[in-house]
């Protein structure tokens, strides 16, 4: 067993594992969706030293059934609403396997042409199939690039951003001055972290409120927050506009925020992680509204609702040329006649790492499958089952609703007439324990003004009207439970 595996051990065993996969998503509906295993108990069911002698492939495959799969949470579960989706499909794991298959490593275009230049053909497709700007193209000053989350294509815009803020000195002399970054109470964490990451601090990192109503970030306070930091010597770097935010997918007004970083000199990154995908569908295409006249910067994560499996987020820039300054750097050993011509793209000098996978053959797969009208369709219909849902909670008085549901996601929590915001908050997050214990679906929660609301997110493939119907019946049915088990 020590021996490589073979070209024709490979096929036997790749023709099971996909037999595997497929077998798998038939049956992932018999499964709990969110794994029941306690900590430590998939770790203490592995050995605790590696095998001296090579084992049977077949011996993976066993211990992935017994071992591994008690503790896996069933995220392609069509009853799985937690969180935001994480959509996989057919083409997406194909293409996946295809990258994997042709292991290569994409640093730079020389180390495999291909790797570069399709990304390059499918994130201007993917551009143009969401309505973005066509400055955000290839073929203009700006461009964009697939990276491997959200977090890291928010840290790139930062330091974009500071780049262009610091007239190119943060590269070289690294932070000397006050730098400010602006985001709201409901903008991701992730902005923070980045915050952190490129050494401006978190306390840099400044809170603005949003409109209680609506949950945007309020442009006015925005231009006071930012008036006030200058006037005490801060350079205002950047702001974060978000479409879509994780709590609640409220949507920040772009182009109101994009005045106020006009007027500030401060670079604008639009952060549509989930919602951004939802574009595809031009009567969505409202939620974009000011990114063409004002974004600086723009993310969205196919990975999730796009039915592309993660890894995989797109990052657009208008100017490209304030990135590449601020992350270009050329080794001897990277040198190489390709790069010096300047005719190619070298995505290194567009993320963090230099290493890159070739993701670009999932999206192209699940792009080629689908085609536009099989994207829309899927969208579409997530909109229509989480506005279904709405509706029924709307209708039912034991519940409340947060009206601001544009897209798959619903918040909704029940009444508890008589009790406290904290008891009542205790007792939603008692329904959400039963019902995500209970196997049958799986649903998150948020904060909201002080009160706990669940959230139902709804974006597989494979979710049905007839799933979205039985999550509301264990909701009441683990409502009314909770309610007894107080009286
Ligand atoms: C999910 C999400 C992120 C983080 O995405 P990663 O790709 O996991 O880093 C950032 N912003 C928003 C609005 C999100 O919903």
């Amino acid at each position: 067993m020590s021996e490589h595996m073979t070209p024709e051990e490979f096929r036997a065993h790749g023709k099971r594992v996909v037999d595997w996969i497929a077998d798998y998503l038939t049956r992932v509906e018999s499964y709990p969706v969110r794994s029941p295993s306690r900590p430590g108990e998939v770790r203490a069911a592995l050995p605790g030293h590696p095998p001296e002698h090579g084992e049977p492939f077949d011996a993976v495959l066993a211990d992935l059934e017994h071992t591994i799969l008690p503790g896996v949470t069933h995220w392609q579960h069509p009853s799985f609403f937690a969180y935001f989706p994480c959509s996989s499909s057919g083409p997406g794991i194909l293409g996946d396997l295809l990258s994997a298959g042709l292991g290569v490593q994409g640093m730079v275009w020389a180390t495999s042409p291909a790797c570069t230049e399709l990304e390059t053909v499918v994130v201007d497709w993917l551009a143009e199939l969401l309505g973005l700007p066509t400055g955000f193209r290839t073929d203009s000053a700006g461009g964009g690039v697939i990276q491997d989350s959200a977090s890291s294509a928010s840290l790139v815009a930062l330091l974009a951003a500071l780049h262009r803020a610091s007239g190119g000195k943060i590269a070289t002399e690294g932070i000397t001055g006050r730098y400010t970054v602006y985001v709201s109470s409901q903008t991701h964490s992730s902005l923070e972290k980045a915050g952190r990451i490129v050494g401006i601090g978190s306390n840099n990192v400044r809170v603005v409120e949003a409109d209680p109503d609506t949950l945007a970030m309020d442009p006015a306070q925005l231009r006071a927050l930012i008036g006030a930091d200058v006037a005490a010597g801060a350079v205002p770097a950047m702001v974060c506009a978000t479409v879509g935010t994780t709590s609640t997918t409220a949507i920040d007004p772009v182009a109101a925020l994009g005045e106020v970083c006009r007027e500030y000199g401060a670079w604008l990154h639009v952060d549509a992680a989930y919602a951004g995908v939802a574009a595809v569908c031009p009567e969505l295409r409202w939620i974009n509204e000011g990114v063409h006249e004002y974004a600086d910067s723009y993310v969205t994560n196919p990975h999730k609702w796009l039915l592309t499996n993660f890894d995989c987020t797109v990052l657009w820039l208008a100017d490209r040329e304030p990135m590449i300054d601020a992350l270009a750097i050329l080794p001897e050993y990277l040198r190489n006649s390709a790069t010096e011509s300047g005719e190619v793209i070298d995505y290194r000098d567009w993320q963090v790492p230099l290493g890159r996978r070739f993701r670009a053959l999932k999206l192209w797969s699940v792009l080629r499958w689908y085609g536009a009208e099989g994207l829309r369709a899927h969208i579409r219909r997530g909109v229509a089952l989480a506005a279904e849902f709405a509706d029924l909670v709307r209708a039912d008085a034991d519940f409340a609703l947060l009206e601001h549901h544009p897209l798959g996601l619903v918040c909704f929590r029940p009444r508890w007439p008589g009790l406290s915001d904290a008891d009542a908050g205790a007792a939603t997050m008692a329904v959400l324990e039963r019902l995500n214990d209970s196997g049958e679906l799986y649903l998150s929660h948020t904060k909201v003004r002080g009160e706990v609301w669940l959230r139902l997110a709804i974006g597989g493939p494979a979710t049905e009207r007839g799933h979205v119907l039985d999550a509301l019946a264990a909701i009441r049915r683990f409502t009314r439970a909770v309610r007894d088990g107080r009286s």
